[in-house]
Protein backbone atom coordinates (compact mmCIF):
# COMPACT_ATOMS: atom_id res chain seq x y z
CA UNK A 1 0.00 0.00 0.00
CA UNK A 2 1.32 3.37 -0.75
CA UNK A 3 2.91 4.93 2.04
CA UNK A 4 3.58 2.73 4.35
CA UNK A 5 6.62 1.72 6.40
CA UNK A 6 9.38 0.92 5.06
CA UNK A 7 10.74 -2.51 4.46
CA UNK A 8 14.24 -3.92 5.14
CA UNK A 9 15.73 -7.75 5.22
CA UNK A 10 16.55 -8.64 9.42
CA UNK A 11 20.39 -9.75 8.47
CA UNK A 12 22.80 -10.52 10.98
CA UNK A 13 25.19 -8.12 8.96
CA UNK A 14 22.88 -4.96 10.07
CA UNK A 15 23.50 -6.06 13.43
CA UNK A 16 27.97 -5.65 13.09
CA UNK A 17 26.78 -2.72 10.55
CA UNK A 18 25.05 -0.89 13.44
CA UNK A 19 27.87 -1.73 15.68
CA UNK A 20 30.67 -0.60 13.76
CA UNK A 21 28.84 2.76 12.75
CA UNK A 22 27.43 3.94 16.24
CA UNK A 23 29.58 2.05 18.80
CA UNK A 24 32.90 1.66 16.54
CA UNK A 25 35.04 2.58 19.57
CA UNK A 26 33.49 -0.14 21.78
CA UNK A 27 35.78 -2.41 23.62
CA UNK A 28 36.06 -6.19 22.05
CA UNK A 29 38.63 -8.05 24.74
CA UNK A 30 39.69 -11.43 24.57
CA UNK A 31 41.51 -13.30 26.52
CA UNK A 32 44.36 -15.49 24.79
CA UNK A 33 45.43 -18.87 25.63
CA UNK A 34 48.81 -17.44 27.65
CA UNK A 35 46.86 -15.42 29.69
CA UNK A 36 47.75 -12.06 27.33
CA UNK A 37 44.78 -9.53 26.81
CA UNK A 38 44.13 -8.50 23.44
CA UNK A 39 41.71 -5.30 22.55
CA UNK A 40 39.92 -4.26 19.60
CA UNK A 41 36.62 -2.57 18.51
CA UNK A 42 33.60 -3.17 16.51
CA UNK A 43 34.61 -1.16 13.68
CA UNK A 44 37.81 -3.24 13.56
CA UNK A 45 35.37 -6.35 13.58
CA UNK A 46 32.97 -5.29 11.11
CA UNK A 47 36.23 -4.65 8.73
CA UNK A 48 37.78 -8.05 9.52
CA UNK A 49 34.64 -9.62 8.86
CA UNK A 50 34.33 -8.43 5.57
CA UNK A 51 37.62 -9.21 4.91
CA UNK A 52 36.57 -12.60 5.98
CA UNK A 53 33.57 -12.44 3.83
CA UNK A 54 35.84 -11.97 1.04
CA UNK A 55 38.15 -14.58 1.79
CA UNK A 56 35.50 -17.13 2.01
CA UNK A 57 34.39 -16.09 -1.42
CA UNK A 58 37.91 -16.58 -3.15
CA UNK A 59 38.05 -19.96 -1.23
CA UNK A 60 34.68 -21.16 -3.47
CA UNK A 61 32.48 -21.08 -0.35
CA UNK A 62 28.76 -20.69 -2.10
CA UNK A 63 25.83 -19.45 -0.49
CA UNK A 64 24.22 -21.88 1.62
CA UNK A 65 27.44 -23.44 2.19
CA UNK A 66 28.58 -24.93 5.25
CA UNK A 67 31.30 -23.59 7.58
CA UNK A 68 32.58 -24.75 10.73
CA UNK A 69 34.40 -23.31 13.43
CA UNK A 70 36.13 -25.46 16.56
CA UNK A 71 36.76 -22.51 18.64
CA UNK A 72 36.74 -21.14 21.98
CA UNK A 73 35.44 -17.67 22.73
CA UNK A 74 37.25 -14.94 20.85
CA UNK A 75 37.28 -12.14 18.58
CA UNK A 76 38.28 -13.99 16.06
CA UNK A 77 35.25 -16.46 16.64
CA UNK A 78 32.86 -13.14 16.39
CA UNK A 79 34.65 -12.42 13.19
CA UNK A 80 33.37 -15.70 11.60
CA UNK A 81 29.99 -15.37 13.37
CA UNK A 82 29.66 -12.59 11.03
CA UNK A 83 32.10 -12.91 8.25
CA UNK A 84 30.35 -16.38 7.21
CA UNK A 85 26.85 -15.79 7.99
CA UNK A 86 27.39 -12.04 6.14
CA UNK A 87 27.97 -13.78 2.74
CA UNK A 88 24.79 -15.82 3.25
CA UNK A 89 26.80 -19.78 4.07
CA UNK A 90 26.30 -21.12 6.98
CA UNK A 91 28.35 -20.93 10.30
CA UNK A 92 28.26 -24.46 12.01
CA UNK A 93 29.52 -24.02 15.46
CA UNK A 94 30.74 -27.44 17.02
CA UNK A 95 31.29 -28.05 20.70
CA UNK A 96 34.88 -29.53 20.59
CA UNK A 97 33.79 -31.23 23.92
CA UNK A 98 32.24 -33.79 22.17
CA UNK A 99 33.51 -37.02 21.64
CA UNK A 100 35.40 -37.30 18.41
CA UNK A 101 32.82 -39.50 17.04
CA UNK A 102 30.71 -37.01 17.53
CA UNK A 103 32.38 -34.26 15.79
CA UNK A 104 33.17 -36.76 12.80
CA UNK A 105 29.56 -37.05 12.75
CA UNK A 106 28.62 -33.32 12.90
CA UNK A 107 31.00 -31.93 10.64
CA UNK A 108 30.46 -35.07 8.08
CA UNK A 109 26.51 -34.43 8.38
CA UNK A 110 26.65 -30.80 7.95
CA UNK A 111 29.12 -31.57 5.22
CA UNK A 112 31.13 -28.83 6.58
CA UNK A 113 33.25 -27.02 3.46
CA UNK A 114 35.84 -25.75 5.63
CA UNK A 115 36.57 -25.46 9.48
CA UNK A 116 38.31 -22.85 10.95
CA UNK A 117 39.99 -24.01 14.18
CA UNK A 118 42.08 -22.71 17.29
CA UNK A 119 45.35 -23.70 17.06
CA UNK A 120 44.86 -25.52 20.33
CA UNK A 121 41.78 -27.80 19.09
CA UNK A 122 43.86 -28.75 15.69
CA UNK A 123 44.75 -31.86 17.02
CA UNK A 124 40.93 -32.76 17.13
CA UNK A 125 40.76 -31.25 13.45
CA UNK A 126 43.54 -33.22 12.28
CA UNK A 127 42.18 -37.02 14.22
CA UNK A 128 38.43 -36.32 12.11
CA UNK A 129 39.42 -35.18 9.10
CA UNK A 130 40.34 -38.37 7.38
CA UNK A 131 36.47 -38.92 7.96
CA UNK A 132 35.42 -36.02 5.95
CA UNK A 133 37.39 -36.83 2.74
CA UNK A 134 35.41 -35.72 -0.11
CA UNK A 135 34.00 -32.64 1.56
CA UNK A 136 36.13 -31.00 3.73
CA UNK A 137 38.27 -28.58 1.12
CA UNK A 138 40.11 -26.84 3.95
CA UNK A 139 41.24 -26.28 7.51
CA UNK A 140 41.55 -22.55 8.64
CA UNK A 141 43.73 -22.20 11.92
CA UNK A 142 42.40 -19.13 13.86
CA UNK A 143 46.01 -17.65 14.28
CA UNK A 144 48.56 -15.38 12.97
CA UNK A 145 51.70 -16.62 11.01
CA UNK A 146 53.71 -17.17 13.67
CA UNK A 147 51.85 -19.00 15.87
CA UNK A 148 50.83 -21.89 13.04
CA UNK A 149 51.18 -25.40 14.80
CA UNK A 150 52.55 -27.93 12.52
CA UNK A 151 49.38 -29.88 11.10
CA UNK A 152 49.45 -32.84 8.93
CA UNK A 153 46.30 -33.10 6.64
CA UNK A 154 45.35 -35.56 4.50
CA UNK A 155 45.44 -34.79 0.53
CA UNK A 156 42.84 -32.68 -0.72
CA UNK A 157 42.63 -30.64 2.88
CA UNK A 158 44.28 -27.27 2.41
CA UNK A 159 45.76 -25.54 5.62
CA UNK A 160 45.46 -22.00 6.25
CA UNK A 161 46.52 -19.48 8.38
CA UNK A 162 43.37 -17.00 9.36
CA UNK A 163 45.49 -13.85 9.54
CA UNK A 164 47.51 -14.28 6.25
CA UNK A 165 44.06 -15.16 4.58
CA UNK A 166 42.71 -11.62 6.19
CA UNK A 167 45.75 -9.89 4.87
CA UNK A 168 45.50 -10.95 1.47
CA UNK A 169 42.16 -9.54 0.65
CA UNK A 170 40.54 -7.11 0.17
CA UNK A 171 37.49 -6.23 2.40
CA UNK A 172 34.06 -6.46 0.82
CA UNK A 173 32.69 -3.34 -0.05
CA UNK A 174 29.31 -3.76 1.65
CA UNK A 175 27.61 -6.46 2.95
CA UNK A 176 25.21 -8.59 -0.06
CA UNK A 177 21.22 -8.20 0.76
CA UNK A 178 19.24 -11.09 0.40
CA UNK A 179 15.79 -12.94 2.47
CA UNK A 180 15.97 -12.86 5.71
CA UNK A 181 14.82 -17.03 6.25
CA UNK A 182 18.21 -17.62 5.12
CA UNK A 183 20.10 -20.39 7.24
CA UNK A 184 22.79 -18.29 8.98
CA UNK A 185 23.79 -20.50 12.07
CA UNK A 186 23.58 -24.42 12.69
CA UNK A 187 23.86 -25.59 15.98
CA UNK A 188 23.83 -29.30 16.61
CA UNK A 189 22.42 -30.60 20.35
CA UNK A 190 24.89 -32.12 22.65
CA UNK A 191 23.11 -35.76 22.01
CA UNK A 192 22.76 -36.33 25.14
CA UNK A 193 20.10 -39.53 23.64
CA UNK A 194 21.27 -40.64 20.36
CA UNK A 195 23.41 -38.88 17.84
CA UNK A 196 23.35 -34.96 18.12
CA UNK A 197 20.71 -33.56 15.75
CA UNK A 198 21.17 -30.04 14.06
CA UNK A 199 19.23 -26.84 14.44
CA UNK A 200 19.24 -24.20 11.27
CA UNK A 201 19.07 -20.75 12.40
CA UNK A 202 17.79 -18.20 10.36
CA UNK A 203 18.92 -14.57 9.99
CA UNK A 204 15.21 -13.02 11.21
CA UNK A 205 15.01 -15.46 13.83
CA UNK A 206 18.59 -14.46 15.22
CA UNK A 207 18.09 -11.11 14.89
CA UNK A 208 14.85 -11.68 16.57
CA UNK A 209 15.94 -13.54 19.51
CA UNK A 210 19.00 -11.38 19.99
CA UNK A 211 16.40 -8.10 19.79
CA UNK A 212 14.41 -9.56 22.76
CA UNK A 213 17.79 -10.10 24.47
CA UNK A 214 17.87 -6.23 25.18
CA UNK A 215 14.67 -6.31 26.36
CA UNK A 216 14.31 -4.39 29.98
CA UNK A 217 12.79 -7.44 31.25
CA UNK A 218 15.60 -10.08 29.98
CA UNK A 219 19.02 -9.61 29.59
CA UNK A 220 18.56 -5.65 29.26
CA UNK A 221 21.80 -5.05 27.85
CA UNK A 222 22.71 -1.03 27.36
CA UNK A 223 25.67 0.11 25.67
CA UNK A 224 27.38 0.95 28.88
CA UNK A 225 27.06 -2.73 30.02
CA UNK A 226 30.86 -4.94 29.71
CA UNK A 227 29.28 -8.51 28.74
CA UNK A 228 31.14 -11.53 29.27
CA UNK A 229 30.10 -14.73 27.71
CA UNK A 230 31.23 -17.89 29.88
CA UNK A 231 28.48 -20.10 28.08
CA UNK A 232 30.71 -21.03 25.04
CA UNK A 233 30.25 -19.56 21.54
CA UNK A 234 29.73 -23.08 20.08
CA UNK A 235 26.74 -23.89 22.80
CA UNK A 236 23.78 -21.85 21.13
CA UNK A 237 25.39 -19.08 20.11
CA UNK A 238 26.50 -18.47 23.55
CA UNK A 239 22.65 -17.45 24.43
CA UNK A 240 22.85 -15.01 21.96
CA UNK A 241 25.08 -13.01 23.74
CA UNK A 242 27.78 -12.17 20.99
CA UNK A 243 24.58 -10.58 18.67
CA UNK A 244 22.89 -8.98 21.32
CA UNK A 245 26.15 -6.98 22.95
CA UNK A 246 26.84 -5.79 19.50
CA UNK A 247 23.00 -4.75 18.68
CA UNK A 248 23.10 -2.70 22.36
CA UNK A 249 26.64 -1.65 21.82
CA UNK A 250 27.81 -3.15 24.42
CA UNK A 251 31.63 -3.73 25.36
CA UNK A 252 32.28 -8.28 24.95
CA UNK A 253 34.74 -9.78 27.04
CA UNK A 254 36.00 -13.06 25.66
CA UNK A 255 37.50 -15.67 28.00
CA UNK A 256 39.64 -18.02 25.71
CA UNK A 257 40.29 -21.04 27.25
CA UNK A 258 40.86 -20.19 30.71
CA UNK A 259 37.87 -21.19 32.37
CA UNK A 260 38.57 -22.16 35.94
CA UNK A 261 36.76 -19.87 38.72
CA UNK A 262 40.05 -18.25 39.61
CA UNK A 263 40.82 -17.24 35.80
CA UNK A 264 36.96 -15.94 35.28
CA UNK A 265 36.88 -14.27 38.59
CA UNK A 266 40.06 -12.41 37.52
CA UNK A 267 38.88 -11.30 34.23
CA UNK A 268 35.02 -10.76 35.75
CA UNK A 269 37.39 -8.14 37.89
CA UNK A 270 39.98 -7.01 35.92
CA UNK A 271 37.71 -6.16 32.53
CA UNK A 272 35.02 -4.75 35.10
CA UNK A 273 32.19 -7.20 33.86
CA UNK A 274 28.41 -5.98 34.64
CA UNK A 275 26.65 -9.08 33.44
CA UNK A 276 27.68 -12.68 32.74
CA UNK A 277 26.41 -15.56 31.25
CA UNK A 278 27.00 -19.21 32.39
CA UNK A 279 25.63 -22.45 33.53
CA UNK A 280 25.23 -22.99 36.76
CA UNK A 281 27.83 -25.51 37.30
CA UNK A 282 30.62 -22.75 36.64
CA UNK A 283 28.43 -20.11 39.25
CA UNK A 284 29.10 -23.16 41.70
CA UNK A 285 32.72 -22.99 41.14
CA UNK A 286 33.16 -19.33 41.13
CA UNK A 287 30.92 -19.40 44.82
CA UNK A 288 33.38 -22.04 46.26
CA UNK A 289 36.41 -20.10 45.24
CA UNK A 290 35.34 -16.89 46.57
CA UNK A 291 34.18 -19.09 49.69
CA UNK A 292 37.37 -20.29 50.14
CA UNK A 293 39.92 -16.75 48.97
CA UNK A 294 37.30 -14.60 50.44
CA UNK A 295 37.27 -12.09 47.40
CA UNK A 296 34.31 -10.36 46.07
CA UNK A 297 32.97 -9.11 42.88
CA UNK A 298 34.01 -5.85 41.89
CA UNK A 299 31.57 -4.65 39.10
CA UNK A 300 29.16 -7.36 38.18
CA UNK A 301 25.87 -7.00 39.15
CA UNK A 302 23.92 -9.21 36.77
CA UNK A 303 24.06 -13.03 35.80
CA UNK A 304 22.15 -14.86 33.12
CA UNK A 305 21.94 -18.70 34.11
CA UNK A 306 20.47 -21.60 31.86
CA UNK A 307 21.24 -24.89 30.99
CA UNK A 308 19.97 -26.52 34.35
CA UNK A 309 18.87 -25.45 37.46
CA UNK A 310 19.88 -22.50 39.70
CA UNK A 311 19.48 -23.69 43.14
CA UNK A 312 17.35 -21.40 45.25
CA UNK A 313 20.03 -21.00 47.96
CA UNK A 314 22.97 -20.24 45.95
CA UNK A 315 20.59 -17.48 44.41
CA UNK A 316 20.24 -15.96 47.72
CA UNK A 317 24.21 -15.92 48.54
CA UNK A 318 24.60 -14.40 44.80
CA UNK A 319 22.35 -11.71 45.98
CA UNK A 320 24.22 -11.37 49.39
CA UNK A 321 27.43 -11.03 47.49
CA UNK A 322 25.32 -7.60 45.47
CA UNK A 323 24.63 -9.94 42.04
CA UNK A 324 20.70 -11.16 40.70
CA UNK A 325 20.78 -14.14 39.04
CA UNK A 326 18.13 -14.66 36.06
CA UNK A 327 17.28 -17.79 35.14
CA UNK A 328 16.64 -18.33 31.42
CA UNK A 329 14.97 -21.55 30.21
CA UNK A 330 14.92 -22.86 26.47
CA UNK A 331 16.99 -25.04 24.55
CA UNK A 332 19.38 -25.45 21.52
CA UNK A 333 16.05 -25.87 19.43
CA UNK A 334 14.88 -22.47 20.59
CA UNK A 335 17.53 -20.44 20.31
CA UNK A 336 18.27 -20.80 22.85
CA UNK A 337 15.42 -18.35 25.37
CA UNK A 338 11.91 -18.89 25.74
CA UNK A 339 11.18 -17.82 29.61
CA UNK A 340 13.10 -15.18 32.07
CA UNK A 341 12.62 -14.89 35.47
CA UNK A 342 11.52 -11.19 35.46
CA UNK A 343 9.15 -9.84 38.42
CA UNK A 344 5.50 -8.96 37.37
CA UNK A 345 3.51 -6.62 39.82
CA UNK A 346 2.23 -9.40 41.99
CA UNK A 347 5.70 -10.75 42.72
CA UNK A 348 6.95 -7.66 43.80
CA UNK A 349 4.32 -7.23 46.57
CA UNK A 350 5.17 -10.80 47.75
CA UNK A 351 8.24 -11.12 51.12
CA UNK A 352 11.50 -11.53 50.39
CA UNK A 353 11.45 -15.23 51.06
CA UNK A 354 8.50 -15.94 48.61
CA UNK A 355 10.04 -13.51 45.86
CA UNK A 356 13.30 -15.80 45.96
CA UNK A 357 11.24 -18.84 45.56
CA UNK A 358 9.66 -16.77 42.51
CA UNK A 359 12.89 -16.09 41.68
CA UNK A 360 14.26 -19.50 41.63
CA UNK A 361 12.11 -20.61 38.91
CA UNK A 362 12.18 -20.40 35.30
CA UNK A 363 10.87 -17.60 34.60
CA UNK A 364 8.01 -16.38 31.92
CA UNK A 365 7.01 -16.59 28.64
CA UNK A 366 8.98 -13.85 26.46
CA UNK A 367 7.32 -11.78 23.91
CA UNK A 368 7.86 -13.49 20.45
CA UNK A 369 7.34 -17.32 21.76
CA UNK A 370 5.35 -18.96 23.55
CA UNK A 371 4.74 -22.13 26.12
CA UNK A 372 2.25 -24.14 27.15
CA UNK A 373 1.66 -27.60 29.56
CA UNK A 374 0.12 -30.10 27.92
CA UNK A 375 -1.29 -34.24 29.51
CA UNK A 376 -3.52 -36.57 27.57
CA UNK A 377 -6.15 -34.30 27.94
CA UNK A 378 -5.09 -31.25 26.23
CA UNK A 379 -3.23 -28.15 27.94
CA UNK A 380 -3.16 -28.12 31.78
CA UNK A 381 -4.24 -25.38 33.89
CA UNK A 382 -1.80 -22.09 35.36
CA UNK A 383 -2.23 -23.31 38.42
CA UNK A 384 0.92 -23.79 39.45
CA UNK A 385 0.32 -27.35 40.73
CA UNK A 386 -0.99 -29.61 37.56
CA UNK A 387 2.16 -30.78 36.12
CA UNK A 388 2.06 -30.97 32.40
CA UNK A 389 4.47 -31.18 29.31
CA UNK A 390 6.40 -27.86 28.52
CA UNK A 391 6.05 -27.34 24.81
CA UNK A 392 6.65 -24.10 22.75
CA UNK A 393 6.61 -22.18 19.21
CA UNK A 394 7.77 -19.26 18.05
CA UNK A 395 9.38 -17.06 15.97
CA UNK A 396 13.01 -18.38 17.22
CA UNK A 397 11.96 -21.99 17.35
CA UNK A 398 13.22 -24.83 14.85
CA UNK A 399 9.99 -26.31 12.69
CA UNK A 400 12.26 -29.47 12.25
CA UNK A 401 15.99 -31.06 12.66
CA UNK A 402 18.15 -30.23 9.34
CA UNK A 403 18.26 -32.83 7.17
CA UNK A 404 15.93 -35.21 9.20
CA UNK A 405 12.56 -34.77 7.64
CA UNK A 406 10.61 -36.93 10.47
CA UNK A 407 9.52 -34.50 12.89
CA UNK A 408 7.71 -34.59 16.32
CA UNK A 409 6.48 -30.73 16.30
CA UNK A 410 2.75 -30.73 15.56
CA UNK A 411 0.74 -28.95 12.92
CA UNK A 412 0.44 -25.76 15.01
CA UNK A 413 4.13 -25.25 15.68
CA UNK A 414 4.66 -26.72 19.56
CA UNK A 415 7.30 -28.19 19.61
CA UNK A 416 7.77 -31.46 22.77
CA UNK A 417 10.41 -30.27 24.69
CA UNK A 418 11.21 -33.27 26.49
CA UNK A 419 10.74 -31.16 29.80
CA UNK A 420 7.90 -31.06 32.38
CA UNK A 421 6.92 -28.65 34.65
CA UNK A 422 4.29 -26.37 35.28
CA UNK A 423 2.54 -22.91 34.86
CA UNK A 424 1.26 -20.65 37.44
CA UNK A 425 -1.72 -18.05 37.45
CA UNK A 426 0.68 -15.48 36.39
CA UNK A 427 2.92 -17.26 33.58
CA UNK A 428 5.98 -18.71 35.92
CA UNK A 429 7.30 -21.74 34.34
CA UNK A 430 8.41 -24.09 37.07
CA UNK A 431 10.61 -26.61 35.98
CA UNK A 432 9.98 -30.49 37.46
CA UNK A 433 12.75 -32.41 35.20
CA UNK A 434 13.53 -33.38 32.24
CA UNK A 435 11.03 -36.15 31.36
CA UNK A 436 13.92 -38.70 31.31
CA UNK A 437 14.82 -37.78 34.74
CA UNK A 438 11.50 -37.82 36.72
CA UNK A 439 11.54 -40.12 39.60
CA UNK A 440 8.15 -42.24 39.91
CA UNK A 441 7.52 -43.45 43.38
CA UNK A 442 3.86 -45.39 44.41
CA UNK A 443 2.30 -43.60 40.97
CA UNK A 444 3.56 -39.66 42.27
CA UNK A 445 5.68 -37.89 40.36
CA UNK A 446 9.08 -36.90 42.31
CA UNK A 447 11.43 -33.88 41.09
CA UNK A 448 15.10 -34.14 41.40
CA UNK A 449 15.20 -30.59 40.37
CA UNK A 450 13.01 -30.04 43.91
CA UNK A 451 15.09 -32.64 45.97
CA UNK A 452 18.87 -31.09 44.50
CA UNK A 453 17.44 -27.52 45.30
CA UNK A 454 17.31 -28.65 48.84
CA UNK A 455 20.37 -30.87 49.17
CA UNK A 456 22.11 -27.55 48.01
CA UNK A 457 20.82 -25.47 50.97
CA UNK A 458 22.71 -27.81 53.43
CA UNK A 459 25.93 -25.82 54.84
CA UNK A 460 27.76 -28.89 54.27
CA UNK A 461 26.88 -29.43 50.50
CA UNK A 462 28.58 -28.08 47.14
CA UNK A 463 26.67 -29.85 44.22
CA UNK A 464 24.21 -32.47 44.63
CA UNK A 465 22.16 -34.61 42.15
CA UNK A 466 19.25 -37.10 42.20
CA UNK A 467 18.36 -39.61 40.13
CA UNK A 468 15.42 -42.55 40.04
CA UNK A 469 16.86 -46.30 41.24
CA UNK A 470 14.32 -49.29 40.78
CA UNK A 471 13.10 -49.99 43.38
CA UNK A 472 11.03 -53.80 43.71
CA UNK A 473 7.92 -52.15 46.54
CA UNK A 474 7.64 -48.23 44.55
CA UNK A 475 8.53 -48.35 41.60
CA UNK A 476 11.66 -46.32 41.52
CA UNK A 477 13.06 -44.15 44.48
CA UNK A 478 14.99 -41.05 44.83
CA UNK A 479 18.85 -41.67 45.20
CA UNK A 480 20.66 -38.35 46.14
CA UNK A 481 24.48 -38.34 45.54
CA UNK A 482 26.09 -35.18 46.86
CA UNK A 483 29.62 -33.89 46.92
CA UNK A 484 30.72 -31.89 50.06
CA UNK A 485 31.86 -28.28 50.49
CA UNK A 486 35.78 -28.05 50.53
CA UNK A 487 36.77 -29.14 54.41
CA UNK A 488 33.43 -30.23 55.54
CA UNK A 489 32.31 -34.01 55.74
CA UNK A 490 28.55 -34.05 56.53
CA UNK A 491 26.95 -37.81 57.12
CA UNK A 492 24.48 -39.40 54.74
CA UNK A 493 21.97 -39.22 57.96
CA UNK A 494 22.78 -35.55 58.57
CA UNK A 495 21.78 -34.90 54.57
CA UNK A 496 18.51 -36.88 54.88
CA UNK A 497 17.48 -35.07 58.03
CA UNK A 498 17.96 -32.07 56.49
CA UNK A 499 15.09 -32.87 54.40
CA UNK A 500 12.54 -33.07 57.73
CA UNK A 501 9.51 -30.32 57.52
CA UNK A 502 11.13 -29.36 53.64
CA UNK A 503 9.39 -32.32 51.58
CA UNK A 504 6.59 -34.65 51.90
CA UNK A 505 8.37 -37.91 53.81
CA UNK A 506 7.52 -40.20 50.60
CA UNK A 507 10.06 -37.58 48.14
CA UNK A 508 12.92 -37.87 51.18
CA UNK A 509 15.67 -39.95 49.23
CA UNK A 510 16.35 -43.34 50.85
CA UNK A 511 19.82 -43.58 50.58
CA UNK A 512 22.52 -40.66 50.20
CA UNK A 513 26.22 -41.29 48.38
CA UNK A 514 28.48 -38.63 49.78
CA UNK A 515 31.09 -38.23 46.69
CA UNK A 516 34.16 -36.47 45.29
CA UNK A 517 32.88 -35.06 42.43
CA UNK A 518 29.88 -35.22 39.87
CA UNK A 519 30.30 -36.02 36.08
CA UNK A 520 29.47 -33.37 33.86
CA UNK A 521 28.50 -33.59 30.13
CA UNK A 522 29.96 -31.40 27.06
CA UNK A 523 27.38 -28.19 27.99
CA UNK A 524 28.10 -28.54 31.70
CA UNK A 525 25.00 -30.64 32.87
CA UNK A 526 25.33 -33.36 35.20
CA UNK A 527 25.42 -36.62 33.70
CA UNK A 528 22.64 -38.51 34.77
CA UNK A 529 22.66 -40.87 32.61
CA UNK A 530 26.25 -41.70 33.89
CA UNK A 531 25.22 -41.64 37.64
CA UNK A 532 22.40 -44.34 36.31
CA UNK A 533 25.15 -46.33 35.42
CA UNK A 534 27.11 -45.89 37.98
CA UNK A 535 24.42 -46.10 41.02
CA UNK A 536 21.28 -47.64 39.49
CA UNK A 537 22.26 -50.32 37.87
CA UNK A 538 21.62 -53.73 38.94
CA UNK A 539 25.13 -54.43 40.06
CA UNK A 540 25.46 -50.88 41.40
CA UNK A 541 27.44 -50.49 45.19
P1 LIG B 1 21.04 -30.19 24.93
O1 LIG B 1 21.79 -30.11 23.67
O2 LIG B 1 21.61 -31.02 26.02
O3 LIG B 1 19.54 -30.37 24.77
P2 LIG B 1 20.35 -27.58 25.65
O4 LIG B 1 21.14 -26.48 26.20
O5 LIG B 1 19.58 -27.39 24.41
O6 LIG B 1 21.31 -28.75 25.46
O7 LIG B 1 19.47 -28.17 26.80
C1 LIG B 1 18.15 -27.81 26.97
C2 LIG B 1 17.64 -28.41 28.24
O8 LIG B 1 18.33 -27.89 29.36
C3 LIG B 1 16.19 -28.08 28.50
O9 LIG B 1 15.34 -28.94 27.80
C4 LIG B 1 16.10 -28.26 30.01
O10 LIG B 1 15.93 -29.62 30.37
C5 LIG B 1 17.45 -27.80 30.48
N1 LIG B 1 17.37 -26.41 30.94
C6 LIG B 1 17.60 -25.30 30.21
N2 LIG B 1 17.43 -24.20 30.96
C7 LIG B 1 17.09 -24.60 32.20
C8 LIG B 1 16.77 -23.92 33.43
N3 LIG B 1 16.80 -22.60 33.54
N4 LIG B 1 16.45 -24.69 34.50
C9 LIG B 1 16.43 -26.04 34.41
N5 LIG B 1 16.73 -26.72 33.28
C10 LIG B 1 17.05 -26.02 32.19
Amino acid sequence: MQGLMQRGELLISGIIRHAARHHGTTEIVSRRDDGRIDRTDYAAIEVRACRLGSALRALGVQPGERVATLAMNSDRHLECYFGISGIGAVCNTINPRLSQDDIAYIAAHAEDALIFADPALLPIVAAVAPKLGGMLRGVVVLAPPAEMPECRLPAGIALHCYETLLAQTAPLPEWPVFDENTAAGLCYTSGTTGRPKGVLYSHRSTLLHAMMMTFADTAGLRAVDRVLPIVPMFHVNAWGLPFSAPMAGATLILPGRQLDPASLLALLNGERATLAGGVPTVWLGILNHLRQSGESFATLRRVMSGGSAFPRALMAEYAARGVHVAHAWGMTESSPVVTWNAPKPATVALDADAQLDQQACQGRTVFGVDVRAVNDAGEVPWDGATQGNLEFRGHWVASAYYRQPETAVGPEGWFPTGDVGVIDAEGFVTLTDRTKDLIKSGGEWISSIAIENIAVAHPDVAEAAAIAVPDAKWGERPLLIVVPREGRSPTPEAIRGFFAGRTPNWSVPDRVIIADSLPHGATGKVLKTELRRRYAAPDAP
